[in-house]
């Protein structure tokens, strides 16, 4: 690989001043970034007039659901659960590909070059389906930790139904897993996978701290520290995983976690909504870093992550779309519109995060959740770039051109994406993939996932009354924190 010169954009990084200067990539690194270079051998790409920006990261979601776009109806995520993961279909290895894939070339196309996939796949075919979604990753050329989704207990062992006693016990949902077999399919994909590709990293994905049991969950930590991997895992998204967390352990999950060996700077944790002031302090101490899903967390009636005093305290936070299926798409500018939105529910006006706080924790704290130096226009950086047409935003400030960025971009602008010092988009289009025909495969799989709808219908249908007056009872039940804000009766 030569390198490339991409000259004359206004070059916009979270750390330096915004200005007009050329960046040289050798590799798969920037190697400097200032006006008027000499491009060697490197091919040059004319960026006047154009932004620079570093790649978007995604730091949590769900490729299998990639195409669940308008399968699922807004529920409180317990009911939602029912709906989109056990409801849904089990998908092939040739179809979890086809999801990463047209969740890659969506993100890619939308500015995001980066992903922490928490990626569903089957016990019974782990391997075939850990494998088509590395592939599909590799084929797009975009940069992805991929964490396989694996729990042991069943869904409905992880809910608080003490609060609604045992009068119609549901039937167990998602047949509990053997311990050993699990540990040693994820220890073999760590060993398939770990450093040996430029773009790929493969992480632990115990699916939640609730779902899985203490043996499952120190296995996965004994892994992480044998093989130097990082874990990514859901925690405290919704009011009745304290409750359930609570009882089950006698104590915070947090502090469970940690005694399990779970937090530190190789950790990041989804949503995080409902931690107390202590746990997010214990948390903060670790080095986790907490990935902020706004819009899946309105989708599910989650609450809002008290994220102005998270900030304020120095807490690692990235962002997220979460999957379609509680988000409907993989667009990071949307994400960090409504995360700064979402804000101005709660406290008052002069705590309110900025465009530019969202974008900071969508590129640095996805840098450091994803624990590879992205997220910068700067030498040593990885060459993970996104070049935007600048007839829509303003180039006058930093200030107003990342807010023109937040609040106005849907990925319109987008014209060229690098990752890794190569080009994997330009002029809008894969220079990789067969674009139209994944779009194509994509389309069926779409149409079979919306044909299921009733098969779904049947599956939440099975738990609904229960589940609902055990949601009721979690409301009624005093917690330390509230994410709501609930006005008028219920
Ligand atoms: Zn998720």
């Amino acid at each position: 690989m030569t390198g490339l010169l991409i000259r004359g954009a206004t070059v916009l990084d979270p750390e330096t001043p915004l200005a007009q200067a050329d960046v040289l990539v050798e590799g798969d690194v920037i190697v400097e970034v200032a006006p008027r270079l000499a491009p060697g051998g490197a091919r040059v790409i004319d960026a006047d007039g154009m932004i620079l920006m570093p790649g978007l990261v995604n730091a949590h979601t769900h490729s299998s659901q990639s195409l669940d776009q308008g399968t699922t109806p807004n529920l409180p995520l317990d009911l939602w659960m029912m709906w989109a993961v056990y409801g849904g279909l089990e998908l092939d290895g040739d179809e979890l590909y086809t999801t990463a894939a047209a969740g890659a070339l969506e993100m890619l196309r939308t500015g995001c070059t980066s992903v922490i996939d928490h990626a569903v796949v089957f016990p019974h075919r782990f391997h075939e389906h850990a494998e088509a979604v590395m592939s599909a990753y590799d084929d797009v050329g975009m940069r992805a930790g991929v964490a396989p989704l694996v729990h042991d207990r069943d869904f409905f062992e992880s809910l608080p139904l003490y609060l609604v006693g045992d009068a119609e016990p549901l039937e167990p949902i998602a047949a509990p897993q053997d311990v050993p077999p699990l540990l040693r399919d994820l220890e073999a994909f760590l060993e398939r996978w770990g450093g040996r590709h430029p773009r790929l990293t493969p992480l632990l994905g115990p699916s939640a701290p609730q779902r899985c049991s203490d043996e499952f969950l120190e296995g996965v930590a004994a892994l992480s520290r044998t093989h130097g991997a990082g874990v990514h895992t859901h925690l405290l998204e919704a009011r009745s995983q304290v409750l359930a967390t609570r009882r089950r352990w006698g104590r915070s999950v947090v502090d469970q976690l940690d005694d399990l060996g779970l937090l530190g700077p190789h950790a990041s944790y989804a949503h995080g909504v409902w931690l107390t002031d202590a746990e997010y302090a214990t948390v903060r101490g670790s080095g986790s870093v907490l990935v902020h899903n706004p819009i899946s967390n309105l989708r599910c009636g989650s609450g809002v992550m008290p994220v102005p005093q998270l900030l304020a305290a120095g807490t690692p936070l990235a962002l997220g779309s979460d999957g379609a299926a509680s988000n409907d798409n993989q667009n990071m500018f949307e994400a960090m519109k409504f995360g700064t939105l979402i804000q101005t529910m709660c406290g008052h006006h002069s705590t309110w995060p900025k465009p530019d706080d969202l974008w900071r924790m969508c590129v640095l704290g996805g840098a450091a959740a994803l624990r590879q130096p992205v997220g910068r226009v700067a030498p040593g950086a990885m060459a993970d770039l996104v070049l935007l047409r600048g007839a829509r935003h303003t180039t006058v400030s930093k200030e107003g051109l990342v807010s023109s960025l937040v609040l106005s971009e849907h990925g319109e602008s987008v014209a060229t994406v690098v990752v890794g010092g190569e080009v994997v988009l330009e002029d809008g289009a894969s220079t990789r993939v067969d674009e139209p025909a994944i779009m194509a495969r994509a389309r069926a799989l779409n149409d079979k996932l919306h044909g299921h709808l009733d098969g779904r219908r049947q599956v939440y249908e099975s738990a609904e009354a229960t589940l609902t007056r055990m949601l009721d009872a979690v409301d009624d039940e005093p917690l330390d924190v509230e994410r709501r804000m609930l006005s008028g009766p219920r």
